[in-house]
């Protein structure tokens, strides 16, 4: 039988939930509930100094946020486990090993005890799931430290002693954590631990092809989060970094990627972050959802001001949010429409310098063949149908421009029909009338 498949992500808090981070969780993630096993999470926050408890709340609250569950009840912090690490460490020291040595500090001139592995510089083979077979002679490495000291254990130490106390078999981790290989596999030949499955990620690069980091903008999760992008849409753009389905789809929901994803067709190279797809996979998200689900994001991504004008209510919001959409990426471009003024005229009476409408000769007929539609069955189609002929007759640019920037007071915006089919009869008569008067 084999074993059940149990994967891990196990960040140090010492930064914030970035993208890289988050891409990690979420394939370790996918693969265990494709195997129906488990993902432990554990905190690796044995460097004191660096750990910070807001990263490890950031770290949480951004696989909150996408939905990137863990199996463990209890979380894990190598801080708390020092008595367990210490416990291998003497009896890897006992059986010859490892071995305590006294070592003076060339600048500082002082003698500190380090604990260093003792190399039996052997070549390790292992094979990676995605990079394939790999090779190293390990006797570059020399006798490595794996403790500041008998009682405070470092990193290569405390993770492989977690991997095989927690049944760790499959490590997923980012193409960095490589060279850390070979060490940890020296140590969990020494402990006598079980070999897990190893897959190496593609770096995650900038356009520029260097590696991706904040110079480039936002690479937080709660960055994302805060622009307004929809945690479906992170999920689904992380699993196209160095995945590549195979097919033309380019959307996936996360049960679709549990279905589809396959870790062993991601490639080896460099997965370029675009912002450019991720905002138009964002906007394929907003556009799968309902206004419902929506609503209380959106309502909070309109600023105060917005939602004090006259004509502001759930209702028009609603209306306006099929219209509003096609004109955002993710939801805090609703604050930018609003900062440049291309909000407001969706809640009032639009104010804008008279030299806009260009002409307004032709708008007394629009407002004459707009009063004879019925109030109840005022739509975009209905109003188009009433104002064509009439524009075609005298010229489009010439009765749409001015019924246009009568409506919106913009330059640039929705159609009139779109518009007055949104704002209803007597508002948008009431607009046209402000225009001539
Ligand atoms: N704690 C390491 C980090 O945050 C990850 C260790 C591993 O995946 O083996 O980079």
């Amino acid at each position: 039988m084999k074993s059940k498949v149990i994967t891990r992500f196990p960040p140090s808090p010492t930064g914030y939930m970035h993208i890289g981070r988050a891409r990690t969780a979420l394939f370790n993630y996918i693969y265990s509930r494709q195997h129906e096993g488990e993902m432990i999470f554990r905190l690796e926050d044995t460097d004191s100094e660096r750990s910070k408890p807001e990263y490890e709340q950031d770290i949480i609250d951004g696989l909150k946020w996408l939905g990137i569950g863990w199996d463990n009840t209890d979380l894990i912090r190598q801080s708390e486990r020092t008595q367990i690490y210490q416990r291998y460490l003497k009896q890897l020291v006992e059986a010859g090993k490892a071995y305590v040595s006294a070592e003076t500090n060339e600048e500082t001139g002082k003698t500190n005890e380090v604990v260093r592995f003792k190399n039996p510089n052997s070549v390790i083979k292992f094979t990676d799931l995605i990079r394939g077979e790999i090779e190293f002679d390990t006797t570059e490495l020399g006798d490595f430290i794996i403790a500041r000291n008998i009682e405070e254990p470092l990193y290569h130490l405390t993770v492989v002693v977690d991997d095989h106390e927690m049944g760790i078999t499959h490590v997923i981790r980012g193409e960095d954590g490589i060279s850390n290989t070979p060490r940890q596999i020296l140590i969990q030949e020494a402990i006598g631990a079980a070999r897990p499955i190893y897959a190496h990620l593609p770096l995650i690069l900038a356009a520029d092809r260097s590696k991706l980091s904040g110079r480039h903008g936002a690479v937080s999760v709660r960055e994302f989060q805060q622009q307004g992008y929809l945690p479906e849409a992170i999920i689904n753009y992380l699993a196209l970094l160095g995945w590549n389905p195979g097919t033309e789809q380019e959307i996936f929901t996360l049960s679709n990627l549990i279905e589809q994803f396959s870790l062993e067709k991601v490639q080896k190279s460099g997965a370029i972050f675009d912002l450019e797809k991720l905002k138009w996979i964002n906007r394929e998200h907003l556009g799968r959802k309902t206004y419902p689900e929506l609503k209380a994001i959106i309502t909070s991504f309109i600023p105060e001001d917005i939602k004090s004008l006259p004509q502001y209510t759930e209702a028009r919001l609603e209306k306006a949010w099929p219209i509003l959409m096609e004109r955002l990426s993710a939801l805090h471009e609703l604050t930018e429409l609003a900062n440049t003024g291309q909000l407001q005229y969706y809640f009032d009476q639009p104010k804008y310098d008279s030299s806009l409408l260009k002409t307004t000769e032709h708008l007394p007929e629009v407002i004459n063949l707009i009063e004879q539609l019925d109030d109840n069955d005022f739509n975009a189609e209905n109003v188009k149908n009433a104002i064509w002929n009439f524009a075609t007759e005298k010229g489009r640019g010439e009765v749409l421009w001015p019924m246009r920037v009568a409506l919106s007071g913009q330059e640039k915006s929705p159609d009139p029909f779109t518009l007055a089919a949104l704002f209803g009869k007597a508002e948008t008569l009431a607009r046209l009338k402000q225009a001539v008067s």
